[in-house]
């Protein structure tokens, strides 16, 4: 599949028209963003590992039932995906307190919830991606009443997925953010998952493993990344 032109260029990733107008490559770049953009920077192999990572979490969640955009990889750094109109809610899911719900709600980090928290933002940089709850959703018509809890009920099922893998590796799934797309008539889960967009603390000893790393300058960036990799798809070929 050749990549056609350029067809939006975000903070870690580009979207490439292809031949087919149903589907889109996801180029995933090394440059890293936190804090909406404020802080800027590289991380060599990003790309490459969280194509790998993303990939795989995508296929284990298409065997279990889930619906998503994931074709397949095409490249060490390339996705094809299925092209969808992103609805433009982030959704967020917690199993452990850190980042901006411990700033929200002054509560310490590493609270451990008895039932997972699930959070919608708007995608909106210019606005700094605000909290909205199902009201704000509705009434300003970003999704349909259905098309929400659809997407959380989705978003829960995938929270179940992933601890258990996450649990599997040594590694305890903390929180994660989610996109949604529609697609002809069905909204398929979309854009990526990797460190870039969970939170994941290696148990027992609670060390990040995800782009916290690059956030709080906790350093070993890069080696996390392919640690991560690594752990999640194996050794390379
Ligand atoms: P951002 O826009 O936040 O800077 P990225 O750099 O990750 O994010 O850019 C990827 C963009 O592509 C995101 O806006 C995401 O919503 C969008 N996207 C993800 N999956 C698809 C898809 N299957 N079809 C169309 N757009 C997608
Ligand atoms: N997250 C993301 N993109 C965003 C905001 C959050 O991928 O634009 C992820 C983040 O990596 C974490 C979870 O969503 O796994 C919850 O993030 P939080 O709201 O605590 O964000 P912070 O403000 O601390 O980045």
């Amino acid at each position: 599949m050749q990549k056609g032109k350029a067809l939006y260029e975000g903070k870690a990733k580009i979207i490439y028209e292809t031949d087919d107008p149903t589907l889109v490559i996801q180029h995933f770049k090394d440059d890293a963003t936190a804090f909406n953009g404020i802080k800027k920077g590289k991380i060599v192999g990003k790309g490459v590992a969280n194509t790998a990572i993303s990939s795989m979490l995508f296929e284990l969640l298409e065997k279990n039932g889930i619906p998503t955009h994931f074709i397949r990889k095409i490249s060490d750094d390339d996705m094809l995906v299925k092209k969808v109109r992103i609805v433009p809610v982030e959704l967020v899911v917690r199993n452990i307190s850190t980042g901006s719900l411990c700033k929200r709600y002054g509560v310490k980090e590493g609270l451990v919830f008895k039932s997972p928290i699930v959070e919608c933002y708007f995608k909106n940089d210019a606005l700094n991606d605000p909290l909205m709850n199902d009201d704000h959703i509705l009434a300003l018509e970003i999704a349909k009443a259905d098309e929400l809890s659809g997407m959380k009920q989705i978003a829960l099922k995938i929270n179940e997925i992933l601890k258990v893998f996450f649990d599997s590796i040594g590694v305890n799934l903390v929180d994660f953010k989610l996109e949604f797309g529609r697609y002809q008539d069905r909204i398929l889960l979309a854009d990526e998952i990797s460190p870039d967009t969970c939170r994941l603390w290696e148990k027992g000893t609670n060390r990040k493993l995800d782009k916290d790393r690059f956030r709080q300058d906790l350093g070993d960036v890069e080696s996390t990344y392919e640690e991560m990799r690594r752990r999640i798809v194996g050794e390379k070929k």
